[in-house]
């Protein structure tokens, strides 16, 4: 079965591997976000890109959650006491892919070329596409100012209350080289258990993605990212509550009216399927080592069989 997914960093990176677990590497296209993606000591960082080719490519760090496993910061700890910029935290084996990129770019190579390189050099068989490879910036309104994504995420630590979203760019915004051919040829379209509005919404935003959605000939369906109305990790269930009005599946669900089929929920939170419009799958969604990832991956797969 072929299938495309939507996705963000490390909770879409974790279902993705699922995913390729249960399937094939190359049964998966990999639609990535690129929203969060910052300039950092004049470096182009992809935290979601990089996010799923480290967990695709097997070198991911499963307790941090993101990055590279053995990772070290010397270069950063350099940084620091040369009072450089060091509020965005690169290891050095990450600077590795943050050079390769950024000179890649700087010569005028696309980004859904570049990220494609590394992953062929990294043995990632799964294609991983960015959504598009022109500017998309996501920006967030709070009552403190309007930031970029990576300020009010990492600089300010997500504190401020989210009013609002902007993603910057999209309205011109085309997707990437294969996007629309994966989700054309795709037999089962899935979004990850991602944060709606912040890792989901930017992709979406591409216009011709989300009407290639609207139109989809075959089912879509979302993961929840949220277990008991909360999220693993993250400021999902807050800004759930303040953008959506509440953290229930119909909440997450409504993120994606007329774009989704079928919401897989968590067992916690069988007991609150209210005012949901699409069908339920329930399952356990806990993440937490391989083998609950290809089950939760084999639980949105079979429905659609
Ligand atoms: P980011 O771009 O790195 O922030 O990552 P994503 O947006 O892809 O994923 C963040 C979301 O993943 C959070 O809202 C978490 O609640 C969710 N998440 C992380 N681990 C799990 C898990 O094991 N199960 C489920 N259902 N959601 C998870
Ligand atoms: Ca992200």
């Amino acid at each position: 079965m072929r299938v495309a997914v939507l996705s963000g960093g490390v909770g879409g990176a974790r279902f993705v591997r699922g995913l390729v677990d249960a399937l094939e590497p190359e049964a998966v296209t990999v639609i990535g976000n690129v929203g969060d993606d910052v300039e950092v000591l004049d470096l182009y960082v992809s935290p979601d890109l990089d996010s799923l080719l480290y967990a695709l490519a097997g070198l991911n760090d499963d307790e941090r959650g993101w990055g590279r496993a053995g990772e070290t910061w010397r270069a950063l700890e350099t940084v620091s006491r040369l009072g450089g910029e060091d509020w965005f935290r690169l290891g050095d084996l990450d600077l590795g892919l943050h050079l390769v990129r950024t000179q890649a770019l700087r010569k005028g190579e696309r980004l859904s070329a570049v990220t494609a390189r590394i992953a062929a050099a990294l043995g990632v068989r799964t294609p991983v596409l960015p959504a598009t490879d022109d500017v998309l910036v996501t920006r967030i309104e709070t009552s403190a100012g309007v930031f970029a994504f990576q300020d009010w995420f990492v600089a300010r630590g997500h504190r401020d209350e989210v009013d609002g979203l902007h993603f910057e760019g999209a309205e011109t915004a085309k997707p990437a080289p294969g996007v629309l051919d994966a989700l054309a040829h795709a037999e089962l379209l899935l979004i990850a258990p991602s944060n709606p509005h912040v890792s989901i919404w930017p992709i979406l935003a591409v216009r011709e993605i989300r009407a290639a959605l609207a139109a989809r000939s075959v089912p879509c369906i979302a993961v929840s990212p949220l277990i008991g109305g909360r999220a693993v990790k993250g400021p999902a269930d807050r800004m759930l509550a303040r953008l959506a009005g509440g953290t229930s599946p119909a909440h997450v669900a409504g993120c994606y009216q007329g774009l989704i089929d079928a919401l897989v929920v968590d067992e916690a939170d069988a007991d609150d399927l209210d005012g949901l419009s699409v069908r339920p799958i329930v399952t356990r969604t806990l993440m937490s080592d391989s083998e609950a990832r290809r089950r939760l991956a084999e639980a949105a797969l079979t429905i659609a069989a």
